[in-house]
This record gives structure tokens, C-alpha cells and sequence, in this order.
């Protein structure tokens, strides 16, 4: 099973990822995440798309279609795997196609996430993670159970990204609307596209992602 999840930034990608990585053992795939990776460990590939990531611009289409290439030929994504972050361009989204397509293989659902912009803002300068873990939390949607310590691993370390202030939160939007909001033509054309109702709480977000993978 390859799925997508498609939505702008703080639409709740990596909060649902995470449950279904867990609940139905598909690995998730987050372009952020391994770029994040690459930059602390100062790696060329972190060299070249720090500026971009902090300036909320997306990364060259060559980098990214490279780490995800390289990616999906290990192991652990052999039976399918969940796409948080990737494809943003339709030039991401054709060389996914051209990737799989060599491997007798397709995207089976892609699952748009859609939630108002206004509450976006408020997701994003909220969001944090844990330190070791990197299980998501937020200041008032999502708190830890015991306040100040992690749910699945209970650590007290926890962290939260450089590029989630409000003045990059605006040009990450921008960015979304101008060159990601494309792909929902693009896969709608190809008869997978799935909308959901992004607004919803947490719980209910999730049962609405289920019933679309149920149903494939
Ligand atoms: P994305 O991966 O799409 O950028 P995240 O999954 O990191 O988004 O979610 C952004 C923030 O919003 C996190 O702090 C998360 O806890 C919170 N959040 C996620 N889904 C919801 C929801 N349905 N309602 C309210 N807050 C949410
Ligand atoms: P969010 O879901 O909150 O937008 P991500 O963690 O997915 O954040 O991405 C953070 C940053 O990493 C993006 O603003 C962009 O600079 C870069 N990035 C991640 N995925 C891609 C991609 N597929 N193409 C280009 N840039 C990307
Ligand atoms: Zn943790």
C-alpha cells in the first residue's frame, strides 16, 4: 500500500502518520523529518537546503527526489509506505510515478488533508515534539498525559523546529498554495485523490483516514 498525505504545513500529516504507522505497520516517509536529519548532521545534502527550509521555501525538486529514491529501495519499504511531505511540485509527483512505475508499482491513495488557513497559524506555533522519540505534542490541542513528560517514551526533553514562527508560517502557506495545491488536480485526474476534513479533532481525523484505507 503507498499512500500520500497531502495538505499544507500543520495540517496534521505527521500526527496521523505516526498512527498509522503504528497501527497498521507502514513506514512513514517524511521528506521534512530526513531533511531536518541532513542539516544537524551537517551533511551536504543539510548544507544545501538548510537556507531554503528556513526561509519556508521548498528544497530543489533534485534533492528531495533523490532522498526519497534512495529511500523506498530499503527494506523496511517493501510492503508499502506512507508519504508525509512528498511530492510538493507536480516535477516531485511525476518522478514518483516514474520511480514506482519501474517497480510495477503505483500511489493506491492519496488522502488531501484540508484545513482553513487561519487555524494553520495556530497548529504550527503550538506544534512541538519530543526530543528522543520525536512523538508531536501541541501547547493546547495535544498535551502530554503527565505535563512536561513523553507519552511513549517518557523522556523530559522536548524540542521545537526553527522554522515554526509565524513570519516563515506565512511564506510556508504561500508556498503551499503556489506550488503544492496543483498535485489535487494532478491526482484527482488520476482517480485517487481522497479529501478529508482536516478541521475535525484528532480522533475523528483518524477514523475519517481509516475508513478511506479500509475501503481500498
Ligand atoms: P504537519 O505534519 O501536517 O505539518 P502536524 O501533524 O505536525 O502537521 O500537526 C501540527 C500541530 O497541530 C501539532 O502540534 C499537532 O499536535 C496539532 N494537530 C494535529 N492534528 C490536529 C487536529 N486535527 N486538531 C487540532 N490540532 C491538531
Ligand atoms: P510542514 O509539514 O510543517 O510543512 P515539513 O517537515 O514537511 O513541514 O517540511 C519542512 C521544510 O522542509 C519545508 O518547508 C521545505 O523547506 C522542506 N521540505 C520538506 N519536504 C519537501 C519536499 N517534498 N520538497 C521540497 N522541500 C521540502
Ligand atoms: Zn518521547
Amino acid at each position: 500500500m503507498i499512500i500520500v498525505l497531502l495538505g499544507p504545513p500543520g495540517a496534521g500529516k505527521g500526527t496521523q502518520a505516526q498512527r498509522i504507522m503504528s497501527s497498521r505497520g507502514i513506514v512513514q516517509l517524511s521528506t521534512g523529518d530526513m531533511l531536518r536529519a541532513a542539516v544537524a548532521n551537517q551533511t551536504e545534502v543539510g548544507r544545501k537546503a538548510k537556507e531554503f527550509m528556513d526561509a519556508g521555501k521548498l528544497v530543489t525538486d533534485e534533492i528531495v527526489i533523490g532522498i526519497i529514491a534512495d529511500r523506498i529501495e530499503e527494506e523496511d519499504c517493501k510492503n508499502g509506505f506512507l508519504l508525509d511531505g512528498f511530492p510538493r511540485t507536480v516535477a516531485q509527483a511525476e518522478a514518483l510515478d516514474d520511480l514506482l512505475e519501474n517497480k510495477n508499482l503505483k500511489v493506491d491513495a492519496v488522502i488531501e488533508m484540508k484545513v482553513d488557513d487561519e487555524a494553520l497559524v495556530d497548529r504550527i506555533t503550538g506544534r512541538y515534539t519530543c526530543a528522543e522519540c520525536n512523538a508531536g505534542y501541541h501547547d493546547t490541542n495535544l498535551k502530554p498525559r503527565v505535563a512536561g513528560v513523553c507519552d511513549s517514551c517518557g523522556s523530559t526533553n522536548f524540542k521545537r523546529r526553527a522554522d515554526d514562527n509565524r513570519e516563515t508560517v506565512v511564506s510556508r502557506l504561500e508556498t503551499y498554495h503556489a506550488q503544492t495545491a496543483p498535485l489535487l488536480p494532478y491526482y484527482s485526474g488520476k482517480g485517487v485523490l481522497k479529501t478529508i476534513d482536516g478541521m475535525a479533532d484528532i480522533d475523528d481525523v483518524t477514523t475519517q483516514i481509516n475508513e478511506v484505507l479500509d475501503a481500498l
